[in-house]
């Protein structure tokens, strides 16, 4: 059906209101009568795991996706009537970069440095080794001495070095390489037969710059920062996929264009044929009140 729409966005800053700017206060209603539209298949791409996404949502009141992509990529899982079930299928996809080795295998190569301490076990994965590490050391040595052990076992392996700056501690995810938040949004499309112009993307933040200048039709939310907005805008260029990018401005509906606001206008710029969804469910409001 031609006017299915998949909509993936990030949720912490961009569907999620939880940054400095004001969020306009009908947008995350508008978003669930969204939601509830049949042709709508709705995924939410996140780095947090599924107690954590769980809480988001009902803190925010945000609608159950269909989808959700959690665990930094590693995991995708198929929600249905409030289960929540990882699909197999992504397993098996990302499996083969890690040569039939699981979590456990490498952190038994790893167990001897010193410098790692392991995440909590909600934070790990049969796929997704985490660690925490001193935020003051200087990561490159510590991540060749990994790259080393993996390489020699061939081991394909994304190793993701992050500072966070409210705990002072350095954090270190060791994924399959094929584990991204971009490649998982192309197996559901692939798998779910969402075609290019069914799909956008949403984001916020420099986690999401790879899927926002993929050439995957993507918005950027009003209240991403500055520098986000320059990098993503050279590299879309850069690219020659422009017109794949989207920033919201604000003014769809009347709203701001921040969070919620900023995908919806985001989906309507791509796929105009959704702002009909989105006034029915503006003026059913209005009756209701
Ligand atoms: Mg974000």
């Amino acid at each position: 059906m031609k006017h299915n729409v998949l909509l993936c966005s990030d949720l912490d800053r961009t569907l999620l209101p939880n940054g400095a700017q004001p969020e306009s206060p009908e947008a995350r209603r508008l978003l669930q009568r969204l939601a509830d539209r049949p042709e709508l298949t709705l995924v939410y791409v996140s780095g947090r795991h599924q107690a954590l996404l769980q809480q988001a949502i009902e803190e925010y009141d945000l609608p159950l996706p269909d989808y959700a992509i959690g665990d930094v990529g590693t995991t995708i899982y198929d929600i249905e009537d409030g289960n929540w079930r990882p699909w197999d299928s992504w397993y098996e996809e990302i499996a083969p970069d890690w040569r039939g080795k699981t979590r456990q295998d490498l952190q038994a190569w790893f167990a001897d440095i010193d410098l790692l301490r392991l995440q909590e076990p909600e934070k790990q994965n049969d796929f997704k080794l985490s660690y925490y590490a001193p935020a003051d050391i200087e990561p490159d040595n510590l991540l060749k001495q990994l790259r080393q052990r993996l390489d020699a076992e061939d081991v394909r392996a994304s190793l993701i070095w992050s500072i966070d700056e409210v705990a002072d501690t350095g954090l270190l995810d060791i994924l399959p390489e094929r584990a991204t938040k971009l490649h998982a949004i192309k197996f559901l499309m692939q798998h779910k037969g969402f075609a290019h112009e069914q799909t956008v993307f949403a984001g916020d933040s420099g986690n999401d710059l790879p899927a926002l200048t993929s050439g995957l039709q993507a918005v950027l939310v009003k209240n991403a920062r500055e520098d986000v907005r320059d990098t993503a805008l050279r590299q879309v260029q850069a690219a020659g996929h422009d017109g794949c990018l989207y920033l919201a401005q604000g003014d769809l509906l009347g709203m701001n264009g921040n969070y919620s606001a900023g995908v919806l206008e985001g989906l309507v710029h791509f796929l105009p044929h959704t702002l009909a969804w989105l006034q029915d469910a503006s003026t059913e409001r209005h009756r209701e009140q």
